[in-house]
């Protein structure tokens, strides 16, 4: 089983550029389950911040489509 999620996009609120996150999937369920913010970063400025509500929901619909369930 592939632990690695499709690479997210979100932009940098300093240069506004849209930067490539990787996660891995537990850290990602683990960070959806108890809440806490999601972290992006910025290589090119060495931004960091939180990802959006909507980028979560992304994140977490790529987790539910992975599951391998059917009715
Ligand atoms: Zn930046």
């Amino acid at each position: 089983m592939q632990n690695e999620l499709d690479p997210a996009l979100s932009a940098c609120p300093n240069c506004r550029q849209e930067r490539v996150q990787c996660y891995e999937r537990d850290e990602v369920v683990e960070l959806l389950e108890t809440g806490a913010p999601i972290k992006a970063y910025c290589d090119q400025c060495g931004e960091e911040w939180d990802l959006s509500t909507e980028e979560r929901a992304e994140l977490s619909s790529q987790l539910t489509a992975g599951r391998p369930s059917r009715p």
